[in-house]
């Protein structure tokens, strides 16, 4: 449960990507655990508005955020303003993408897309984000990494590197901010029944996978509601996977 404020406002988290899969899923957990919720998303503006029913059916307000967050200029029109008047107390970096291919024949594009939603992404969103955070000396940023960040995934060069990278990210911000009191961790889950995965076969992925299961949203999410509240409050700086064990 994510306690209210000192001030007993409501805390108000930000979750990139919150139209689908694993990102609305966290949204619906946090909004269920107390916050309020700024729900980003790219393009599927139907999917985005049907998470925002869920969370306001919750009695939590919902605020939709299109932008793309690998692109500077829109994260600061649409993000900018709100952050003048209170920023969020929770950020959740789960936007992202894969463009899988052979290394040799990766193009410029596909090397560019994951890298740039990833990393791009994550300095575009959390450096206005975590100025707010630094000042109120409170916040939490988890990053949605991968497992393929930790192990190396083949096909997906782009994709491994970019979530190494946040890795790094997470574990190097986290330590520039603790004495501030904002905590900063990542997630890494395995294979996660989304969008993202759907045209992988299943036949040759779940006999890697010790529990022999593909993940559910709604796992990652409960992780994320954890790492959220303030019974979590003396982890930092830490990667925590969710994989079924295919990699420890
Ligand atoms: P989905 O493809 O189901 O959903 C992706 C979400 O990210 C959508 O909401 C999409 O918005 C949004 N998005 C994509 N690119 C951008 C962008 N540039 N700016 C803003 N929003 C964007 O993916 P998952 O839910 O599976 O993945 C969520 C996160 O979890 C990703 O970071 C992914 O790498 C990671 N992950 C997933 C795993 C899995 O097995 N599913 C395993 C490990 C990590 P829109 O709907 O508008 O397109």
């Amino acid at each position: 449960m994510v306690q209210k404020q000192e001030d007993s406002r409501s805390k108000t988290a930000l979750v990139t990507g919150g139209s689908r899969g694993i990102g609305a899923a966290i949204a619906v957990r946090l909004a269920a655990d107390g916050c309020d919720i700024w729900l980003n998303y790219r393009h599927r503006k139907d999917c985005a508005e049907a998470v925002a029913e869920k969370i306001r059916a919750l009695g939590r307000d919902c605020r939709l955020l299109e932008f793309d967050v690998a692109d500077a200029e829109q994260v600061t029109r649409v993000l900018g303003p709100l952050l003048e008047e209170r920023g969020p107390d929770i950020l959740i970096n789960n936007a992202g993408l894969s463009r899988d291919a052979i290394f040799g024949l990766m193009s410029d594009k596909e090397w560019t897309d994951v890298i740039d939603t990833s990393l791009r992404g994550f300095f575009n969103v959390t450096r206005p984000v975590v100025q707010g955070m630094i000042h109120r000396r409170q916040g939490r940023i988890i990053t949605i990494s991968s497992t393929s960040g930790l192990s190396g995934m083949p096909g997906q060069v782009n994709y491994s590197a970019a979530k190494a990278g946040l890795i790094g990210a997470t574990k190097a911000l986290a330590l520039e901010v603790a004495r501030r009191r904002v905590l900063v961790n990542a997630v890494a889950p395995g294979f996660i029944e989304t969008e993202m995965i759907s045209h992988l076969p299943l036949d040759q992925i779940l006999p890697r996978i010790p529990l022999g299961r593909l993940g559910r949203p709604e796992e990652v999410a409960a992780l994320v509601g954890f790492l959220c509240s303030e019974e979590a409050g003396y982890i930092t700086g830490q990667v925590f996977s969710i994989n079924g064990g295919i990699y420890s």
